[in-house]
């Protein structure tokens, strides 16, 4: 097959033709409808989801012709010289380069400069959080007085880098990463007008790959369509990506829920004899540990994990996960990767269970080595990370505050927490929405009811008694607290695209 590069021969001409980011385009062609244009646009977002792509289209469309129209003909002389990239009035500047810099600031002259031929001079300004200070000097003095026929677009994946000055007179899209149906739909149709045969499952895997990233999953079936010979299959592409095979994966994640810790250690020897990255396995195994807990919550039980609960795989989850991370900076990473697997595919019980074989009180009393074993294990089901994560992404400050909490333990079926007398004002937010908390923690599979205290006078006074003021008892003193929790906890979100 002859070499292609399918991001270049399908990338989108039209808005219309733009990959799952329908809420930037719909409300950019009906401004340019209707003649709006800003003088400075922000397009943030993850890469590879079509900001430059858009940007171009945006010059085109306001170049063109047709202009007050939704979308460019694509066939005027103005279309075709900015999507061949010969136009003298579209120019792309690339911030993270030298060049780059000095293009920007050398802007203030350039600009002054009407357009050669076209209506409006654009200036597209990729990876623009690279912009060093003194080229943002000379960009916001543009901006500051922009000639009417300049139209700038600035496109960042860290929008919170530029400066206020800057950001403030932009307007500003959020582009997404792009749902995997409709990358699927996307790589399909490139495939069909390739002539290349691929199965659902190799297209499956080839977005996952991608995360999001339409230009990662066009990369990916173009190396995928160039080195295949006849129908592409989920095996192909595997081998391609220097994937372990999904079979393989399947077993061994069956293997850890049976706590087959032999079978387990066989799989790791094959696939490093193989010659596999066992970085890339140990995140493989994470996927599919992670789309196993998905089915679980959403109350299906894939065969193979029948008996495996959704608290136990979170732990799994979690710990594989700093496995992972350790494995990067590890001199001996197949040694760190196998005591991650062991742990994970030993006897493990969880935080209710060990509870129920030692009642509150005994916890003391010399326990046999075992049980001493179990409860290491069984420890991080629920801990103060944990429960701070529930916390922070329904109460913010709630959250917070429960991280600076001296004590933090598991009783039978109560969560105790203590703060020190410094935290005593954050502390008492914490204790009059205690209802609240313990909905939250509930709903997310914590059944326990907290209980929160302030303890230790502060340092300067040891000689006075031990402050110590009960949840329940400030609850019903302070009751209108609990009316003020709804308004300080809210989360703020930033401003709203128009
Ligand atoms: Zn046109």
């Amino acid at each position: 097959m002859s070499h292609i590069v399918i991001a270049r021969k399908y990338r989108p001409q039209r808005f219309d033709e733009i990959v799952g980011q329908g809420q930037v385009t719909v409300t950019l062609k009906n401004a340019i409808a209707q003649g709006k244009i800003a003088h400075a646009y922000l397009f943030s977002g993850p890469r590879g989801v079509g900001k430059t792509t858009t940007a171009r289209i945006l010059a085109k469309t306001i170049n063109c012709e047709k202009y007050p129209s939704k979308e460019p003909c694509n066939k005027c002389s103005s279309c075709r010289q900015i999507s061949s990239g010969s136009s003298l009035d579209v120019i792309e500047i690339d911030a993270a380069s030298n060049r780059g810099i000095e293009q920007i600031r050398e802007l203030r002259e350039n600009a002054s400069f009407a357009p050669a031929s076209a209506k409006f001079k654009v200036y597209i300004v990729d990876e623009a959080h690279q912009i060093t200070q003194d080229a943002f000097n000379a960009l916001l003095k543009t901006l500051e007085e922009p000639p009417p026929y300049i139209v700038f677009v600035l496109a960042t994946t860290q929008p919170e880098k530029l400066p206020l000055t800057i950001l403030s007179r932009c307007q500003h899209f959020r582009f997404r990463l792009v749902a995997d149906d409709a990358i699927k739909d996307c790589l399909r149709k490139i495939a069909a007008s390739e002539k290349a045969g691929i199965t659902d499952d190799a297209l499956e895997i080839i977005c996952s790959e991608a995360s999001g990233s339409v230009r990662d999953a066009e990369s990916v079936l173009e190396q995928v369509i160039s080195s295949a010979s006849g129908k592409i299959t989920r095996e192909e592409v595997e081998f391609i990506l220097g994937l372990v095979e999904s079979k393989k994966v399947d077993e061994i994640a069956v293997a850890i829920a049976e706590k087959d810790i032999g079978k387990v250690f066989r799989i790791v020897d094959d696939v490093y004899r193989a010659g596999y990255s066992l970085t890339q396995f140990c995140q493989q195994i994470i996927v599919k540990l992670r789309n196993i807990l998905a089915l679980k919550v959403a109350g299906q039980n894939p065969q193979g994990f029948e008996k495996i609960k959704a608290d136990r795989l979170f732990w799994m989850l979690d710990l594989l996960g700093k496995t992972e991370a350790a494995m990067k900076w590890s001199e001996l990473p197949r040694i760190t990767f196998e005591t991650g697997l062991y742990k994970i595919s030993s006897d493990f019980i969880s935080i209710d269970e060990f509870l129920r074989e030692s009642p509150p009180g005994e916890e003391s009393v010399a326990s046999p080595e075992s049980k001493i074993q179990k409860r290491e294990v069984s420890r991080p089901v629920v801990e103060i990370s944990e429960v701070a994560r529930i916390l922070k992404k329904e109460m913010p400050a709630i959250g917070k505050i429960i991280e600076k909490a001296v004590r933090f333990e598991m009783r039978a079926n109560r969560i105790y927490c203590e703060f020190s007398a410094e935290y005593e004002v954050q502390a008492k937010r914490v204790m009059v929405s205690l209802e609240e908390i313990e909905n939250i923690l509930r709903k997310n599979g914590i059944k326990k009811s907290l209980e929160v205290e302030i303890s230790g006078a502060k340092k300067s006074s040891n000689q006075k008694p031990k402050l110590k003021t009960t949840a329940r008892q400030l609850e019903i003193d302070e009751p209108i607290i609990t009316k003020m929790e709804g308004i300080v906890g809210g989360g703020l979100e930033g401003p709203v695209d128009e």
